[in-house]
């Protein structure tokens, strides 16, 4: 087919951050691009994911702040009993939603996107059928298709969902109602923020992890420490090693917990309501994949760095993948890296996508964000590639800002190579942790070494000051380690 004959250059299927990135990029570069949304544009990020949630994190922590008399008192404060409503909190976060799913809509028409609005799937090489929203099904060619679809939440066997009594975060987000008692399944970035929400709006939590710790995909350390505010101290109970086997929606919710193991039951509970955060899996089911014979693994689309779609490790030409259908650091950030790298692709400009660089965060009061390897990648690394690991550790009670605004409960806790200095990754737990790990995962994403970092200049006082000194603990260290 000659390019004049396609309907479009580029057809993307999935109008979230990854869609959406890409159409954008590819239409500021000149090409006829079109993209197939079914559900909101904007897709789960904006919707159901980052937005809404960050919004109800910002209200109910200030909530948090003000009910905490304590703290308040340290400074002189006195303030009144906090009161909220819980309505006016939702609907922060749903006029946000609006706003920026407005903004992104309006981004992509004057960008020249021709949005659809419809189910998009794989017809064969090039070619995408369309089933729009007025039931018309129809077929349309393009000389390249990115499928950016997207993940839903992923809802175990046993567990049933009335999306009012036992739901999912697509759900949570609305905050209809406050439960007295709510049970939240899985430990995870999304498990904990809620666990914030709530507590903050006076729920009582109970989180059921199935592995052998709460947080188990957090550094051991930094779990530590975090477990100590964010659950312990805080009405949240914690239940690990169980598995949520059987869960029937109703007043109340009763649940089943089982020996991980063995199966047997353990125990039951009854509960007004549950969260289910027990991780996500990938939209492809009506892709229609088979049409090009792609095997997925566990539903999630094989690709190579640049964004290539694979069958048994070979590339199908014309076809990309990008965003959390790909199964890689599911962020709306790396969905959005992976959009633009596609295009760039398209555009005939060689990229690859680096995961080590790519930061992620947990925007619990206070947060938790990480980038890089974790420390047992990179003991694994080390022993691979024979060379010593560094680990420093830098305490935000040490840092006056956090002293100042009387929250130097933090740590961070760097990771590098001890013969070249190479930053290999970095965990936060403190006040801002989210924002301060940028400037790690910019080290790291340029492969720069602490020998480079610890005389770049931090502003005093400022919380940055916690990088800057693990970078100099880590040089003391590489010194010592060679005898200067
Ligand atoms: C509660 C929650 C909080 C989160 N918080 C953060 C955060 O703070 N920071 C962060 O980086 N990430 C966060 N995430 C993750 C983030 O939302 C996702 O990583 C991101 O949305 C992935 O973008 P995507 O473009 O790959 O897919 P999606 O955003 O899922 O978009 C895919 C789109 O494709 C559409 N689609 C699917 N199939 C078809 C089809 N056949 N035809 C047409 N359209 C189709 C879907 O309707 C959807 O709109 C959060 C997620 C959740 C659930």
């Amino acid at each position: 087919m000659s390019k004049a004959s396609f309907d479009f250059d580029l057809i993307v299927i999935g109008a979230g951050y990854g869609g959406f990135d890409a159409a954008k990029h590819a239409s500021e570069h000149g090409l006829k691009v079109a993209i197939v949304e079914s559900r909101e544009m904007g897709g789960t990020c904006v919707n159901r994911g980052c937005v809404p949630s960050k919004a109800l994190l910002a209200a109910s922590g200030k909530v948090r702040e003000l009910a905490d008399s304590a703290h308040l008192s340290s400074f002189g404060i006195h303030a009144a009993p906090v009161r909220f409503e819980r309505q006016k909190i939702a609907d922060h976060a749903s006029n946000l939603v609006a706003t920026i799913r407005n903004n992104l809509t309006k981004t992509l028409e004057r960008s020249g996107v021709k949005i659809i609005k419809g189910q998009g799937r794989i017809e064969g090489v090039q070619k995408v059928g369309v089933r729009e929203i007025n039931g018309i099904d129809r077929f349309l060619t393009a000389k390249d298709v990115i499928i950016a679809s997207g993940s839903d939440p992923f809802v175990p066997p046993g567990i049933q969902t009335d999306g009012r009594t036992v739901f999912t975060s697509d759900q949570a987000i609305d905050l209809e109602w406050l439960p007295r008692w709510i049970a939240i399944i899985g430990s995870g970035y999304i498990g904990l923020e809620f666990a914030d929400i709530y507590t903050a709006l006076g729920c009582e939590v109970t989180m059921i992890e199935a592995l052998d710790r709460v947080m188990p995909t957090f550094d051991l350390d930094i779990t530590k420490l975090a477990k100590r505010k964010l659950i312990d101290s805080r009405d949240v109970d914690c239940r690990a090693g169980v598995l949520a086997s059987k869960i029937v929606p109703g007043c109340p919710v009763k649940i089943e917990l089982s020996d991980v193991k063995s199966r047997d039951i353990v125990d039951e509970m009854e509960v007004d309501a549950v969260l289910v955060a027990t991780g996500r899996v990938p939209t492809t089911q009506d892709l229609n994949l088979q049409s090009l014979s792609i095997e997925t693994n566990k539903g999630f689309i094989p690709v190579d760095e640049n964004m290539r779609v694979l069958i048994n490790g070979d590339k199908i030409p014309h076809l990309w993948a990008v965003g959390d259908v790909t199964g890689k650091l599911m962020l709306a950030h790396t969905a959005a890296a992976q959009g633009t790298i596609a295009v760039d692709n398209i555009l005939g400009n060689t990229r690859s996508i680096d995961y080590r660089s790519i930061p992620a965060a947990t925007f619990t009061h206070p947060e938790i964000s990480s980038v890089g390897l974790s420390e047992s990648e990179a003991k694994d690394l080390a022993s691979k590639d024979g060379f010593e690991l560094g680990i420093v550790r830098s305490y935000f009670k040490a840092n006056s800002k956090a002293l100042a605004e009387l929250e130097a409960d933090g740590l961070m806790k760097l990771l590098f190579r001890k013969d070249s200095g190479e930053v290999l990754g970095a965990h936060i737990y403190g006040l801002h942790a989210a924002d301060l790990i940028q400037e790690v995962a910019n080290s790291i994403s340029r492969r720069q070494t602490v020998l480079e970092l610890v005389n770049e200049v931090h502003t005093h006082p400022t919380l940055s000051e916690v990088i800057e000194m693990a970078y100099k603990q880590a040089v003391i260290q590489m010194k010592s380690n060679s005898g200067k």
